[in-house]
């Protein structure tokens, strides 16, 4: 077996890994690079074209970092299969469209400002690019209860778990028919937490399995637990509402989005925060929100004992409101607090809560809460790092609005979870470690090698291959 990282190894996004067992090349993931915008460019057009006559690809979940690619994969003349779950599939389809338009206005942008990108000058795909991915896709269920491996070819066979992540987010375990026999390699994709609402936990596998490829996010760090996040978000909403300030959150509209409606539903039936408006100015985050709702059975028992009245579903509350149009969108400005407002980016780099940051930065009886993960060099980063004047629209703001930065709320399993997870793997012998940046992937070697000298841990980067 030969495996050669694309991506996400050495780095967080990307995520695209190749693996060639008995004849066979299967790629796992065929996600966008994300970051500085030259940077990307380059690393999304240089995917390599040999990974266009790949045998078949396999999905692990929705996120734009993991599927971001498929639609240049299939113009550079992929013919071959897609497999994903069907709530990934039904996501994949929302998040290309809009990524497409991203690019498509992105690009007018640059023309406009004549900006000099890389080449060819045009966007990696545009809206039309997305149908003919699409029709790719093959829905494969998860293993449990039933235990059968599917067959994605003669000699590749496959079983979806939970991953926990987000909805549909499977890790996955595969087969091939070597020369000498069965060969098996497992890949976490992203791998989530616990009691996270809505979501089913993260499953493990009896099957034996000598081959992982981990993730490591959050492998230096151990998250505290999700009430500690719940309570400060509640004692925010009060404090703003006192002041009749507004709520800002930023939000990524797939996940993050769906369990903050989630909590603040509850909050609300529970009477622990005031009955304020809550806005979700998203068009994608309600899309998503749809899309959740179509799938109930994959919602965990939690869910359903929070919410035992199927007249209550914990995505539907008549105090949330959703906002698609821009002119919605706008009246928002002129409302006076309290109301909460959740609208994505979440790392606010681009979409509608800038303007609904320009409009409370510099007022102190407003709150900004920060609920997910903010890479270097991102408006959301100076935030955390309480800069006093940020740049949004070309002008300069004061940060007077008070900054509220809720960690825990991470859709990522932890050091302590990630260990467990490979720890339940039975037979494993070999990890390799990816999707984390340096200093991540280093302290889950460290801790996974402690006491295990059997076990070999590799931090493989982008372009390396391992054969086994
Ligand atoms: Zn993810």
């Amino acid at each position: 077996m030969k495996i050669t990282f694309h991506g996400a190894a050495g780095g967080v996004t990307g995520s695209k890994h190749l693996i060639e067992a008995g004849g066979k090349q299967v790629l796992l993931d065929c996600g966008m690079f994300q970051g500085r915008r030259k940077e990307a460019l380059d690393l999304n057009w240089g995917m390599s074209k040999d990974l266009s006559h790949v045998d078949a690809v396999i999905l692990s979940h929705a996120h734009l970092d993991h599927c971001g690619l498929l639609p240049l994969l299939v113009k550079r003349g992929y013919k071959g299969k897609i497999y994903s779950t069907a709530a990934t599939r039904d996501i994949t389809e929302f998040i290309l469209k809009d990524s497409a338009s991203i690019q498509e206005q992105d690009f007018r942008w640059m023309q406009k400002e004549k900006i000099s990108q890389a080449q060819p000058a045009e966007p990696l795909y545009e809206g039309d690019d997305v149908p003919p991915a699409m029709n790719l896709f093959r829905e494969v269920p998860f293993a449990k209860p039933t235990s059968v491996w599917q067959n994605v070819m003669p000699g590749v066979r496959l079983k979806f778990y939970q991953a926990g992540h987000i909805l549909g987010s499977a890790w996955m375990m595969l087969e091939f028919d070597g020369e000498s026999g069965p060969e098996r390699v497992a890949f976490s994709g992203d791998l989530g937490r616990f009691n996270t609402p809505l979501l089913k936990d993260p499953e493990y596998s009896n099957e034996e399995c000598p081959v992982l490829l981990l993730e490591s996010t959050y492998g230096n760090k151990e998250h505290k637990p999700r009430e500690v996040a719940y309570e400060k978000l509640k004692q925010a909403i009060i404090r703003a509402t006192d002041r009749k300030g507004k709520v800002v959150i930023p939000a990524f509209a797939l996940g993050r989005t769906q369990e903050l409606i989630y909590v603040l539903h509850q909050m609300h039936d529970a009477g622990s925060i005031p009955e304020i408006p809550i806005y979700v100015d998203s068009p994608l985050g309600i899309n998503m929100t749809s899309v959740y709702r179509n799938y109930k059975d994959q919602y965990d028992l939690e869910s359903r004992k929070d919410f035992p009245d199927p007249e209550d579903a914990p995505l539907v509350d008549e105090r949330i409101r959703y906002t698609r149009t821009v002119r919605e969108s706008m009246d928002l400005n002129d409302k006076r607090g309290p109301f909460i407002v959740i609208a994505s980016s979440g790392m606010m780099e681009g979409g509608r809560i800038r303007h609904h940051l320009r409009n409370t930065i510099s007022d102190e009886k407003n709150i900004i809460l920060i609920i997910g993960f903010q890479a270097e060099h991102t408006l959301g980063r100076r935030l955390v790092e309480n800069e006093p004047q940020v740049r949004l629209f070309n002008e300069w703001y004061d940060v007077r609005a008070e900054i509220v930065k809720l960690n825990e709320f991470s859709a990522h399993a932890d050091a302590k979870e990630l260990q467990a997870f490979a720890d339940h793997m039975t037979g494993l012998r070999k990890v390799m470690l990816v999707h984390g940046e340096h200093e991540q992937a280093t302290a889950l070697r460290d801790r996974l090698l402690h006491g295990n000298d059997r076990l070999d841990v590799k931090i493989p980067q982008r372009g390396d291959t391992v054969e086994l």
